[in-house]
């Protein structure tokens, strides 16, 4: 098959023809269809992330459908997978489920969790294998260029927005990807969005508003109110003290990202009035499922920029440069023969 193939972090993708994989016991084949371009890909090649598989076929937003089936595959799985089905692939692809997190519905924190496209091999191929137990039922409402997106800045953005409880005035820092999906399900809850961008960028601010957001502006500028939370999607250290300031006392502060720049120091009484600091790493199944079904009763729309396998360094050099118009996604189509 197709991949492309990280072979040293800080170099290019390499198109490789490799070996079909196989599928183990639990695991399904999966002949993909589309794979999403996430910032934590770009992590990965950058060396932000440590210890990759290497080499490592990136991609952990994969939307495919069963080529065949490994054995033992229904022991304890409520709905099966059949041949043909159409599956998501997120993140979070193994975890142990005997870990004192995953005894307690905290898979995401598991001691040994493994990750597709990071410590498991992933999309950004014509086939990946993956573990049943993580893969998703995805609706057919979608088509399955715009369910990638839904499958890491969608649910991992879910999971920052319900960190942040029944917060009426919402501060989303770095209004990209995730912020766009989220913020959608915030608005059908009857929240107040206050989107902050980098200074300046007028389009984004614009952008923004048009969704619904409140009020929009740089995040060098003050919310006219305060906030009861505020999520930083953008690995921006410095924004944090900055979000502190922003909110009414009690509220929270989501690190939404996998990665961040280290975070400045600030005066005790920014954080004090019990203002809280939190992050949010991962997913759990259930993260995965509650989203599926509430993006489709919102229903999420999200904005996607389509490219060939062969052109996924293209894709991450457009992210890297903030030039991508929407979420990444290659269109992974069977090699014609
Ligand atoms: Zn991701
Ligand atoms: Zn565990």
């Amino acid at each position: 098959m197709r991949a492309m193939v990280l072979e040293r972090p800080g170099t290019p993708l390499a198109l490789r023809d490799v070996p079909d994989p196989k599928p183990g016991r639990g695991e399904l084949l999966i002949r993909v269809a589309a794979c999403g371009v996430c910032r934590t890909d770009l992590h990965i090649v950058d060396s932000e992330l440590p210890n990759p598989k290497l080499p490592l076929i990136l991609g952990h937003q994969i939307v495919g459908r069963v080529e065949q089936i490994g054995e033992a595959l229904s022991a304890d799985l409520g709905e099966p997978f059949v041949l043909g089905d159409r599956v998501g692939v997120p993140w979070l692809g193994w975890t142990d489920g005997q870990c004192v997190y995953c005894r307690s519905q905290r898979e995401n924190l598991c001691d040994s969790a493994k990750f597709t496209g990071y410590t498991l091999d992933g999309g950004y191929a014509d086939l990946a294998v993956a573990n049943a137990r993580y893969c998703f039922h995805l609706p057919n409402e979608y088509q399955d260029v715009e369910l990638a997106p839904l499958l890491c800045a969608g649910m991992l953005g879910y999971r920052s927005y319900r960190k942040t409880g029944d917060a009426k005035r919402l501060g989303i820092y770095g209004f990209g990807n995730a912020a766009h999906l989220v913020s959608q399900v915030a608005i059908y809850e009857g929240r107040e969005i206050y989107a902050f961008t980098r200074p300046g960028d007028k389009a984004g601010q614009d952008e923004a508003r048009s969704l619904g957001a409140v009020w929009a502006g740089g995040s060098d500028e003050s919310p006219p109110e305060k906030l009861d939370a505020a999520i930083i999607f953008a690995p921006v250290g410095a924004l944090v003290p900055v979000a502190l300031r922003a909110l009414a006392r009690g509220g929270t502060v989501v690190c939404g990202g996998i990665h961040m720049s280290d975070i400045p120091a600030f005066p005790y009484k920014q954080l004090w009035e019990e203002r809280v600091i939190t992050s949010v790493a991962n997913l759990t199944r259930r993260d995965g499922e509650d989203f599926l079904e509430i993006a489709l009763r919102v229903p999420i729309k999200a904005k996607v920029e389509s490219f060939s396998l062969e052109d996924a360094n293209l894709a991450l050099d457009k992210f890297r440069a903030g030039q991508l118009n929407g979420n990444a996604v290659l269109e992974i189509s069977p090699p014609s023969q």
